[in-house]
């Protein structure tokens, strides 16, 4: 764990017993015992001063590990609502302790706002595998048919795109837009998923999410068997002989609102393993059974790198965007909401 330098007085010792059984209310459950919530104590404790202070809030993506989650998040949820969140907020500093592709969108969505992301590690393998050039040649090679970008893109990808989607919306922007032909980018598996949900032909990207890409058709039917009366809700991101098996396909957001109003006590969340160690303490009456996957990306992210961000506020992790482009991507943002919600 890291070395912590308090701006203020060390915790007192009662202040630290409290917190400790705080975070054990919350963690106990997944394992984590009252002596390491001690541990954790006093970094947990100087973050939500910190917070308090710098007038600062700490969203979190589902995905991040149960001591960010319940130890300082103001906010925990998709990407969507993480954004949504950001706009609502009056803090004037935010760390996002995410994906930079989700840290650069809170950033469009609110440009008065310092953005923060707090490890520079925390990329992902769909938005790093495409540019902006690569969709400006596919864009060359196949004049006038729209451009939808996922959400998971960086800025400069969002700019060269008419409209963006998250796993929620895509279908519903993609049978909105004209035409017969669609550029979808830039999740191969997704756009496979959508053209048949869609009916529209889809010009596609090779780009993969690492997590979703080896979920595998054969051990979803061997789950399948061994828990019948279970739910399995599959990731828009996997690939469609996954996708097939399942009774709900959607992001997370969907994957969470199914399960809470869901009568079935037993589900299979075929996504990464942070969403079902969130609902399995949330919703304590279901059980969460079979098979995740963890995010390389999103575990880079820690309690001692967002008490590095909160104390030092440091340039390298400020989200900084050119105005042009920052400008581009948000029309591409502000479409997707119109068209949402129409
Ligand atoms: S889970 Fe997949 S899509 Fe999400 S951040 Fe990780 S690599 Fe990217």
């Amino acid at each position: 764990m890291a070395v912590i330098t308090f701006a203020r007085d060390m915790p007192s010792e009662k202040e630290i017993s409290s917190e400790a059984a705080r975070l054990h209310d919350k963690l106990g459950s997944l394992g984590w015992s009252l002596e390491v919530c001690r541990a954790y104590a006093p970094l947990t404790l100087e973050i939500n001063s910190l917070k308090k202070k710098r007038n600062a809030i700490v969203l979190a993506h589902s995905y991040q590990t149960p001591d960010i989650i319940w130890g300082v998040a103001d906010f925990v949820g998709d990407s969507y609502a993480l954004s949504d969140a950001a706009r609502k907020t009056d803090a004037k500093i935010i760390v996002f302790a995410g994906v930079r592709f989700m840290a650069e969108t809170a950033k469009l969505l609110n440009p008065k706002k310092r953005v923060f992301i707090p490890s520079l590690e925390a990329g992902c393998s769909l938005a790093d595998d495409i540019t902006a050039e690569d969709v400006r040649q596919l864009k060359r090679k196949h004049p006038g048919v729209p451009v939808v970008c996922y959400i998971n893109t960086s800025a400069d990808v969002k700019a060269e795109s008419d409209v963006c989607c998250t796993s929620s919306n895509a279908a519903k922007i993609i049978r909105a837009l004209p035409g017969r032909q669609i550029i979808f980018i830039p999740d191969e598996f997704m756009a496979k998923n959508l053209e048949k949900e869609t009916g529209k032909k889809i010009i596609s990207w090779h780009s993969r999410c690492v997590v979703h890409q080896d979920f595998d058709e054969r051990k979803l039917a061997a789950l399948r068997e061994a828990f019948p009366s279970a739910k399995i809700l599959v990731h828009s991101e996997c690939p469609p002989a996954v996708v097939q098996k399942a009774d709900l396909v959607g992001g997370t957001g969907d994957m969470e609102r199914f399960v809470k109003s869901s009568d079935a006590s037993s589900f299979v969340l075929v996504t990464e393993c942070g969403l079902s160690d969130r609902l399995r303490f949330e919703l304590p009456n279901k059980e969460f059974v079979g098979m995740c996957a963890l995010c390389p990306y999103m575990k880079k992210n820690s309690l001692a790198l967002i008490l590095e961000v909160l104390q030092g506020l440091p340039q390298e992790k400020e989200i900084a965007l050119p105005e042009e482009v920052a400008q581009r991507a948000r029309r591409a943002l502000e479409k997707m909401f119109g068209l949402s919600q129409s």
